[in-house]
């Protein structure tokens, strides 16, 4: 699987935000989001893996809006998972129109070629990164790697990944939970 690199990073972002943003259950335990100081660090972390490398800690104002983006991303993900691709498609392209997506060129002090950004241009820099975060979404969704956005199938775990797999057969989250399930099946046979 190959999004535009760009893309990819920013795909990644918005699993991280989803995870680190939205309440549930995480590797079999109840997931409380990260708050206060934990959770700046989170959402400016996410942001950093998209690209974002000289970012100070973002303000809690910040983080409060991708909070709130992570809701509707988180949304984007359950859909595809349950197979109501309209749905995920409804959400994107609501969430690009809110944030008002423009495409702009830009270029990194690192990377000297100029390449299309999707920036969200209302909101601040949180609307800038939850367009930003909707527009790479919807680069996955409109393509046959659409099925790769993944919710995690282990028992009390509703965790998001990108399915970056050779074949697109992942179903977890992560290790850990794909070795809860495999521990379980094995006593579950050796007791039969
Ligand atoms: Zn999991």
């Amino acid at each position: 699987m190959r999004f535009d690199s760009h893309d990819d990073g920013t795909v990644r972002a918005a699993a991280l935000l989803v995870n680190a943003a939205t309440p549930g259950e995480a590797r079999g335990r109840v997931y409380e989001p990260l708050s206060g100081l934990a959770l700046r660090e989170a959402v400016t972390e996410a942001l950093r893996s998209a690209g974002a490398a000289d970012l100070g800690v973002v303000t809690s104002a910040t983080a409060q809006g991708l909070v709130e983006a992570a809701t509707t991303l988180r949304g984007v993900f359950t859909a595809v998972a349950s197979g109501g691709l309209e749905d995920a498609v409804r959400l994107v392209n609501e969430a690009m129109a809110e944030h008002e997506v423009r495409p702009i060129l830009l270029r990194h002090d690192d990377d000297p070629t100029w390449h299309i950004h999707q920036l969200g241009t209302v909101g601040g820099l949180a609307g800038q990164w939850a367009g930003t975060c909707a527009a790479a979404l919807s680069v996955v969704i409109g393509s046959p790697a659409a099925t790769r956005l993944g919710l995690c199938t282990a028992p009390h775990c509703d965790r998001v990944y990108i399915d970056t797999s050779h074949n697109g057969t992942r179903r977890f989250c992560s290790t850990p939970c794909q070795n809860r399930v495999k521990t379980a099946a094995y006593r579950a046979r050796s007791t039969a």
